[in-house]
């Protein structure tokens, strides 16, 4: 009767969902499956600047980021790691006399290899804040104390102009934001400690941020995330100017593509995507959203969410870099398991604080995804199964027996949110872009929320003849595992029959039909999303043929080598819509 009680309340407790099977595969990746395995030797070899693999150099790397990551992970779960606990043991033990982690810094002339240390002494920093925030351990504070106080000294030579100028050229993984990428774990040490000389290195360093062409998007998306935490900490409006300026400056300059994705290296040098410039894209979004509430940001997390980020997920759990193509991506692919797994699971436990929000005793219901929300006398449960039938199930868990608002957000991919409570509809009144449902609710309600995908096409080049297809938040593409043919040479001259009437990009109902029931969905399908589409192979147009249309963030569950192309090549609008069409 215990066990049962016990395993019923786990129940109520546990999130199900797409999110939070994808958070548990590289949770487990990095707690336990491999290659490579992430032991203590293995994650501790840069801390130590020893060699053996890949990047030792960049001293704190893999190891602050790994504490970091699982310091998140712990959170979330609730549960502990005790490998984790042993690393931060060992790592603060690998601290320098001077308080920095690696090999020695040169002490003349700025150096490359300082610059790398710098970078790993970066993520170094704020992953044992994240463990200390997480456990309270002093060493950990205290080693964090001690590299801050590394970074004061080390100040007045990296704050430089000599250096910033001979490091933000073309020096990429050794750039300047090596060193800038410093200012979150500053602050967050001037957060908790609340010593000034931090804050101060922190103002210097958010005052020396900038973009640049073939900038190492990364680097510079965390400094921006460093911006956005010196805005809470000192309240000073200027600090979160200068963080939306610059969101907005990367999607301005043609850096954030259909799919979600922010290149590795800024426009001009688009050649690959970084699981860690994805993730950090993607928190920097969902924070501006958090302090300012503008739907862009909310609006381009779910974009990155739902696309770029699901799709650089590897079946291992890895994340990592996909060669980007005229049309979508193409192999070679790499699991970067030196960075961009333990940031991509640092971004995914971040996603489930965006998931619901508070608002004057309402519960707002922002982000279609699985999480939990609670508001002074009300906490619910969303368990998504979005993928499967467009629609969230929300639990109440906890009700105090007064009428209080639940409110759920209409996404911009959704022609309409119909809500029902036990088969019934609700009723609800629109206001703000939320559908707003007041009533004194019961432990063990279930709201359920269901979305009208909408399907939309966003087109590209100055002759319109390519477009990419959405249905709900998913981008939709054609996949060389799942439809071969289609890749057939040559396949430059397919056309899709995608057309566009009186300026009006739409559909041609024939051309695409659902193709939910081919096949058992695997463990990452989005089966609500599949459709059969018809095309004209260059080769043999005489012979229209169909092939599998589906989501980007399918492509977890399948091969890595995968090719997907989901910029569509349209008919040309003079050749006419009737279905005798013959390409010229
Ligand atoms: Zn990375």
């Amino acid at each position: 009767m215990r066990l049962l009680l016990c395993l019923l309340l786990s129940g109520a407790l546990a999130l199900a969902g797409n999110l939070t099977d994808r958070f548990n595969l590289t949770t487990k990746r990095v707690l336990k499956d491999g290659p490579p395995v992430f032991d203590e030797k293995f994650v501790l070899a840069d801390a130590a600047a020893k060699p053996g693999r890949r990047f030792t150099e960049f001293s704190g790397d893999v190891s602050g980021r790994y504490i970091g990551a699982l310091a998140a992970a712990s959170r979330q779960t609730g549960e502990r790691y005790p490998v984790l606990d042993r690393i931060v043991t060992g790592a603060v033990k690998l601290q320098q006399p001077d308080g920095h982690f690696g090999a020695p810094m040169s002490t003349g002339k700025v150096l490359d290899s300082d610059m790398a240390t710098l970078w790993g002494n970066g993520r170094m920093l704020i992953g044992l804040l994240e463990y200390y925030d997480l456990t309270h351990r002093p060493d950990a504070l205290a080693a964090a104390r001690k590299l801050g106080d590394f970074y004061v000294k080390a100040g007045p030579r990296f704050n430089s102009e000599e250096v910033r100028t001979a490091y933000n050229g073309e020096k990429f993984a050794v750039g300047y934001i090596c060193w800038t990428n410093s200012l979150e774990g500053l602050v967050e040490l001037y957060r908790l400690t609340k010593a000034e000389p931090y804050l101060t290195l922190a103002r210097e360093i958010a005052a020396r941020t900038d973009r640049h062409p073939s900038q190492h998007s990364h680097g510079f998306l965390t400094t921006v995330r460093g911006v956005v935490a010196l805005y809470k900490v000192t309240g000073e409006k200027r600090y979160l100017e200068q963080a939306e300026t610059e969101w907005q400056g990367v999607l301005d300059s043609g850096n954030v593509l259909v799919q979600g994705a922010v290149p590795e290296m800024f426009a001009p040098q688009i050649k690959r995507d970084e699981g860690c410039s994805e993730a950090d894209w993607l928190r920097l979004s969902l924070e501006l959203w958090d302090l300012t509430r503008r739907p862009k940001y909310m609006q381009q997390a779910q974009i990155t969410l739902f696309n770029e980020i699901s799709m650089n997920q590897f079946h291992t759990g890895d994340f990592g870099h996909h060669t980007l193509s005229d049309a979508g991506l193409v192999p070679p692919f790499a699991h970067a398991w030196w960075c961009c797994t333990f940031h991509g699971l640092r971004a995914l436990a971040a996603v489930f604080q965006s998931v619901f929000h508070d608002q004057s005793g309402a519960l707002l219901y922002d982000l279609p995804v699985d999480g939990r929300g609670t508001s002074a006398g009300l906490t619910i449960r969303a368990d998504s199964s979005l993928e499967r039938n467009a629609s969230v199930q929300l639990s109440v868990l906890k009700a105090d027996g007064k009428a209080h608002d639940l409110r759920v957000r209409v996404p911009e991919w959704a022609t309409d949110v119909k809500l029902s409570l036990a088969g019934q509809p609700l009723k609800a009144t629109v206001q703000d872009g939320y559908l707003s449902a007041s009533r004194v609710w019961q432990t063990g309600d279930v709201v359920t929320a269901t979305y009208a995908l909408r399907t939309r096409l966003v087109k590209r080049g100055n002759d319109g003849r390519q477009a990419a297809l959405f249905h709900g938040p998913w981008l939709l593409a054609v996949d060389e595992t799942a439809s071969p043919a289609y890749f057939d040479e040559p396949s430059n001259e397919n056309k899709v029959e995608l057309r566009e009437t009186n300026g009006q990009l739409h559909l041609e109902p024939a051309a695409l039909e659902p193709a939910a029931a081919t096949g058992a969905p695997g463990r990452f399908a989005v089966p609500v999303a599949r459709f059969r589409l018809k095309y004209l192979p260059g080769g043999y147009s005489m012979q229209p043929q169909t092939a599998l249309l589906r989501p980007i963030a399918e492509y977890t569950s399948g091969p890595d080598a995968n090719v997907l192309d989901f910029w569509l090549p349209l008919v040309p609008t003079s050749e006419g819509l009737d279905s005798n069409y013959r390409p010229k």
